[in-house]
């Protein structure tokens, strides 16, 4: 129903297109439709018993006639009749650019639409939808299924329209000419429909077996690769060629299934064709010695029944188009009708940002019945200040991250900035004035410059801005060292950074658009103390006055922070100054202590 919908809807929204397309189509069809009488009428001319034309063929007749007259001799005669024939033959080729080109145009953009519609419709999903697909499958929907529908709208209709006037006006002829021999010939078309009806949906299954063998192939092969360290370190390539060998084979069989049965079917086209070509020549034979055909009659019913083998063939194939078009747009649907995060979507007061952060008796539950991550958290920093929050790993640091950043919103509780809360202010202008660095930080496979450069908008100033960013975040000496500077390629067409490298870089991309906010959530961790120590430093004074969040696990990374607070299992377990902290002798200080401890170890 909703694909129905869908479709007649791509159609009405472009009348002109379909309208042309269809009605070229049908045009085409009759030219295709009267070629064969006109060969008839040369025939027939050369025959000297040639009988009366009825139907069609006295129609073509008259055309020919209306052409040379009356009294025009043989020769004249057969020349005009091939002169309509090539006439008619020219308008379907015309027919047949308009049709193909407009219908395709259509389709093509209805394609362009939904392409555009579903990654727009992606980038305001939340993370969590993300975290649930594999992107191999949000790929193959923008791929493979769009163009299943691109099939359905396009292709289908172009060959429905076709079909459903040369099935009825070609019978209709043939009925004309001879109707006894229409009903023999018919027996081996049905019988090319039963071979489609039987075998065309056997190869499309195959076939959609085989298709989903092969991706799995290819996400075990780019996995395999991806992962080939781990691979050998564990030792595990001989598993990993029977898992691919095992797959492999399966595919090997799923496609032999597909060989097979499109085997049988397009020997069963030639055996229902040969079975034609005998039945008429059999009976039209003992017809044509009966006075009751003639030659011309036989050549023309000759090539309708070719013009309907196609038909008969397409039915197959438009039905296989409208259910994968319709079960690739359910799957299209399904994700359309996803929602969107309301924190995601633009709306809500744009201002410039103090940096005011307040978290207001926040909790969070990620899914409902679990252990909520946060659980009454309240805190609240004053424009400039720095805060701090250490605990152990899951005990709701990042989480508190991201519902600052608004990717999250809490379950209960309130976030305000400035003294407003977070969800009445626009979220891209919030992110604008927010320098983030997740803790585990996304570089994308261009260069140095443009990654630091992400959250910039093109200005002259944007190269002096990422060069600065880059000195602050103490990754500028190494990035002058890389083979091409602040141009390397980086990531799958590049070169490799090391953890620290990408974690400086990632710095370098938050501090870049001179955030109000800077929210660092343990990114100095595959950093050594002394570059750790070199980067607050140069981080302190470029943000001074500004807002800073700052995640870690160290001791030594928070020290300095105005205020810290420890977090355990989502609660603030304790809250202060370094100093007071370990004077308290609680969590910190005992953290504090074994860090420390290990260091002076090594
Ligand atoms: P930390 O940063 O301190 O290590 P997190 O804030 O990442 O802690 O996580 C806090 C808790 O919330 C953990 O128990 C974690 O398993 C859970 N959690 C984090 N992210 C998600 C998520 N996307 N879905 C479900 N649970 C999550
Ligand atoms: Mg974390």
């Amino acid at each position: 129903m909703k694909t129905l919908r869908f479709v007649l809807e791509a159609y009405r929204k472009n009348v002109r297109w379909t309208l042309v397309g269809v009605v070229s189509s049908l045009l085409g069809t009759a030219c295709q439709v009267v070629i064969p009488v006109f060969f008839k009428l040369v025939i027939d001319e050369l025959s000297p018993e040639a009988e009366v034309h009825r139907g069609i063929a006295a129609w073509g007749e008259g055309v020919v006639r209306a052409l040379v007259g009356e009294q025009a001799d043989v020769a004249v005669y057969i020349q005009a009749s091939l002169g309509v024939a090539v006439a008619f033959a020219a308008a379907l080729a015309v027919a047949t650019f308009y049709k193909r080109y407009y219908l395709i145009r259509l389709s093509r953009k209805v394609e362009y639409e939904l392409k555009k519609e579903m990654y727009e419709h992606l980038q305001n999903l939340p993370g969590r939808y993300y975290d649930a697909k594999r992107s191999g499958g949000l790929m193959s929907l923008m791929t493979s299924d769009v163009e299943a529908v691109r099939m359905m709208i396009g292709p289908a209709i172009m060959y429905l329209s076709s079909t459903l006037l040369l099935t009825p006006a070609a019978l209709a002829i043939m009925l004309t000419l001879n109707a006894t021999l229409t009903g023999f010939a018919l027996l081996p078309l049905v019988g090319l429909a039963l071979a489609t009806l039987y075998f065309s949906p056997r190869v499309r299954r195959y076939s959609t077996l085989a298709q989903e063998d092969l991706e799995q192939i290819s996400a075990r092969a780019q996995e395999n690769f991806a992962g080939a360290r781990v691979v050998k370190a564990f030792a595990r390539e001989e598993f990993e060629v029977r898992e691919l060998d095992r797959l492999g084979e399966k595919y090997y069989r799923n496609k032999l299934a597909q060989a097979r049965n499109s085997a049988f079917y397009g020997a069963s086209i030639f055996v229902f064709g040969g079975l034609g070509i005998l039945v008429i020549l059999y009976f039209g034979a003992r017809e044509i010695a009966a006075s009751r055909f003639s030659i011309g009659d036989f050549l023309a019913f000759t090539l309708y029944n070719v013009q309907l083998y196609w038909p008969m063939i397409a039915i197959g194939w438009v039905t296989m188009l409208f259910v994968r078009g319709a079960a690739s747009l359910e799957r299209i649907f399904a994700l359309l009708g996803e929602k969107p995060d309301l924190a995601q979507l633009p709306g809500g007061k744009r201002m410039t940002l103090r940096g005011e952060i307040e978290f207001r008796d926040v909790s969070l539950v990620y899914k409902e019945g679990s252990r909520p991550a946060l659980d009454g958290v309240s805190f609240k920093l004053a424009p400039g200040r720095t805060l701090a929050i250490v605990g152990p790993v899951g005990s709701g640091k990042s989480s508190i991250a991201n519902l600052l950043l608004r990717l999250i919103a809490p379950t209960s509780g309130a976030i305000f900035i400035d003294g407003i809360e977070i969800e009445k202010i626009d979220p891209v202008c919030l992110r604008e004035q927010c320098g983030y660095v997740p803790q585990d930080s996304f570089l994308f496979s261009e260069s140095v410059q443009d990654n630091i450069a992400l959250g910039l908008r093109d200005d002259d100033a944007r190269e002096q801005k990422v060069r600065e960013a880059a000195k602050n975040a103490a990754f500028a000496e190494e990035v002058e060292s890389l083979p091409s500077g602040y141009d390397t390629l980086l990531g799958e067409r590049g070169v490799n950074l090391s953890g620290g490298q990408k974690q400086r870089a990632a710095i370098a991309r938050a501090l870049a658009k001179q955030p109000r906010i800077v929210v660092l959530d343990d990114c100095l961790s595959a950093v050594d103390t002394r570059t750790e120590d070199r980067i607050l430093r140069a981080l302190k004074q470029q943000t001074a006055g500004v807002t800073t969040l700052i995640i870690a696990q160290r001791i030594s990374t928070v020290a300095h922070a105005d205020e810290i607070l420890v977090l355990d299992g989502g609660r603030v377990v304790e809250r202060g100054t370094d100093e007071s902290l370990r004077a308290k002798g609680g969590l910190y200080a005992d953290l504090a202590r074994r860090q420390e401890l290990a260091e002076e170890l090594a």
